[in-house]
């Protein structure tokens, strides 16, 4: 055993508890980071760590990813009773078309649908990528005067609808309708589930964010039981920590033998 005394503990804790989430991240998590995102691949034995705990009493596991809930369906070979939480928790596996968009953000999505439609029409060679609850508008390869104007007009768009997000980048501008975030996601989940405690890891930015949102839970209780591990180094949120993927999956094997042998 390499985990530390208190990540050990720690899950003997939470393995001992009526209810659970246990979620993770998916890319630098549970997949090593690959060149070609499409080319991601759970680490072996972690996909059959995360399904043998979501048959466990009492235990309910959730991928939580930016992904789109598709592909990380598809490179993840998650089945249910797995749950997934794709597009930062724009998107829940639980609803019948997975978009976690109330009735203004549906609407809200065909207008963005409609508009970008047009800005396509007004300037031509840029490219509209879709994206669940976003479109985004890509310019690259386009001389540099008409992709500014491009920019400059999807910008526009996005400031007439106060309710989009914009986000500018290098010779792209993504307009979304919802932000949810990781950590939004996560605690509606807990509350939708009714549980104890949660379990959370990721190596990035996004999960640094659910792991203060965890840890500001407004159930204080909840909150007090958390389990978050950061996968990798750099400054983190996280309670604990471990280097790499292979180090995840340890964490997952040893909550999957505590929580099954209860
Ligand atoms: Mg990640």
């Amino acid at each position: 055993m390499t985990l530390s005394p208190e990540l050990h503990a720690a899950l003997a804790e939470l393995a001992s508890r009526g209810r659970i989430l246990v979620a993770s991240d998916f890319d630098g998590a549970l997949a090593p980071l690959v060149l070609d995102p499409m080319d991601s691949r759970p680490i072996e034995g972690g996909m059959e760590s995360l399904t043998a705990l979501s048959t466990a009493p009492g235990t309910t596991v959730a991928l939580v990813s930016g992904r789109a809930l598709g592909p990380l369906r598809e490179l993840s070979g998650a089945r249910e009773p797995l749950l997934l939480i794709g597009s930062h928790g724009a998107e829940d596996s639980r609803l019948p078309d997975g978009l976690a968009l109330d009735e203004r953000q549906r609407v809200l999505l065909a207008t963005l649908e409609e508009e970008t439609r047009r800005l396509a029409e007004d300037h031509p060679g840029i490219r509209v990528e879709d994206k669940p609850a976003a479109r985004v508008i890509h310019t690259r390869g386009l001389p540099p005067e008409v992709g500014s104007a491009a920019l400059e007009a999807a910008t526009a768009l996005g400031k007439r609808h106060t309710d989009l997000v914009v986000t500018p980048g290098k010779e792209v501008v993504e307009l979304a309708v919802a932000h949810v975030g990781k950590g939004v996601a996560l605690l509606a989940l807990a509350d939708d589930l009714g549980v104890d405690a949660i379990f959370y890891a990721g190596d990035d930015v996004t999960d640094e964010h659910a792991f203060e949102a965890l840890a500001h839970d407004p159930d204080q209780e909840r909150a007090a039981r958390r389990v978050t591990v950061r996968v990798g180094d750099g400054p983190t949120a996280a309670q604990h920590r471990v280097a790499d993927e292979p180090g995840l999956l340890e964490v997952l094997q040893t909550l999957e033998a505590l929580r099954t042998s209860r």
